[in-house]
């Protein structure tokens, strides 16, 4: 048998100009951890790509392990044929007779940077394509339009042979744009959210604020189990537990009930700049959608907003309910967000909460809370869980946005 790679393309990151080395640093450390369990794989970055030699380890699997990786813009497995273009001929059908959704139309494309091979690469292709087309019936060639590509890349240590791409995650590698902190309720919008943040490359500290006894441990570890399915993307997430029964009862007793809600938001997003300047982040990400709730119309986000100076970042604004659902399917928080427990702000929902709440009397109800006091205690006893590995497992992880 032929050595059998996995070949990494990263796309976007190609544009990064300075920072690239530093991208394809974090990048290649982020597919090192994610292939960890198969320890035989060996990888490397070469020009222009990375390259797991897989080295008898299962190449479905480590794909599907891999391809959670953000940065990744597609992944192709290929097998090392000699120097020879008898062997690529071979190595090509070979691969071609296995592709697993065997195709009709095909073409072949080659690149040759190793210039000591004697055959150029626009005659390359032709040469792959004929042989292919000689041995196997019932197909042919489309330049413009193929059903798959064959893929020829031709280097110094031999020519890698690949028959089609599977799609990566895309966005930039976890850990090259800092650090935010992200609101995770037991909902299905806010991982669907913390997932696009983490897609753009930021590494995430999670917040959960929970109300026992009105909200109980099944909701808190419904909480952990979406930390958990969310690492798969960035390595292990650290989930910050606020107890957060004091502030609520505290509300409910002196804040008329159409304030409640906004006042709530505003303590919970306090609460959360003071835990983000302690962890050094520069963000805040929650699942906001405009206009989908009360808490979530232009006027409540202003009147919300104002506790802090930190952006906050809401990645779903844009986007309708159906949207968030798919994709919170296709990264497989969905199935744990709806599961039946109860969120600490449906317990204390009042039944009409001001869609236009005023700041002149939010200030006026803040003011018969003891604020300061309450927060502190709450960060004080604020719990620290680290949640991490979600190997593969879960659904069957599809191609991402
Ligand atoms: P989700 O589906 O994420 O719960 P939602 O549509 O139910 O969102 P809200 O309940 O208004 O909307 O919450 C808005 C955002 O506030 C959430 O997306 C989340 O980021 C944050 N949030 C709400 N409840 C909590 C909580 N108990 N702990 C941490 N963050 C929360
Ligand atoms: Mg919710």
């Amino acid at each position: 048998m032929r050595e059998e790679y996995l070949l990494i393309r990263f796309g976007e990151l190609a544009l990064k100009g300075k920072n690239r080395k530093e991208f394809e640093r974090q990048l290649r450390e982020n597919i090192d951890h994610a292939v960890k369990d198969f320890p035989h794989c060996e990888v490397r970055r070469t020009y222009g790509r990375i390259a797991i030699n897989l080295l008898g380890e299962p190449a479905e699997e480590v794909i599907e392990a891999v391809k959670p990786v953000f940065g990744i813009s597609s992944i192709s497995y290929a097998r090392k044929a000699d120097l020879s273009e008898e062997e690529i001929q071979q190595t090509a059908y070979q691969m071609f007779s296995e592709y697993k959704d065997r195709k009709t139309t095909f073409k072949v494309e080659a690149r040759r940077s190793n210039k000591d091979f004697p055959v150029h690469s626009t005659k390359l292709a032709p040469s792959v394509g004929s042989y292919i087309l000689h041995h196997t019936e019932g197909i042919g060639v489309d330049v413009k339009n193929p059903e798959v590509t064959v893929e020829i890349d031709v280097r110094e240590q031999g020519a890698y042979v690949s028959c089609g791409r599977i799609n990566g995650a895309g966005g930039l590698p976890t850990g090259t744009g800092g650090k935010v902190v992200s609101m995770l309720s037991g909902g299905i919008d806010s991982p669907t959210a913390a997932y696009l943040a983490m897609k753009r490359g930021v590494t995430v500290e999670a917040v959960h604020f929970h109300s026992p006894p009105y909200t109980n441990e099944r909701a808190k570890q419904k909480v952990e189990d979406i930390a958990r399915a969310l690492s798969r993307f960035g390595g292990s997430i650290n989930l910050h537990v606020v107890p957060f029964t004091r502030v609520q009862e505290a509300i409910r007793r002196q804040v008329p009930d159409d304030h409640t809600m906004t006042i709530t938001r505003r303590a919970m997003l306090e609460i959360v700049t003071k835990i983000a300047e302690k962890e050094d982040a520069k963000a805040v990400v929650n699942g906001e959608s405009l206009g989908q709730v009360a808490s979530q119309t232009l006027e409540s986000m202003n009147v919300i907003n104002e506790v802090t100076s930190v952006p906050v970042l809401r990645p779903l604004i844009a986007m309708d309910k159906e949207e968030i659902i798919s994709i919170a399917k296709r990264i497989g928080t969905y199935d744990i967000s709806v599961r039946p427990y109860e969120d600490c702000c449906t317990v204390f929902q009042p039944d009409s909460p001001a869609t236009k709440p005023k700041i002149g009397l939010v200030y006026k109800y803040e003011k018969r809370l003891n604020k300061e006091e309450l927060f502190e205690e709450a960060i004080a006893e604020t719990k620290v869980i680290s949640v991490s590995n979600a190997k593969s497992g879960n659904k069957e992880f599809e191609d991402l946005l």
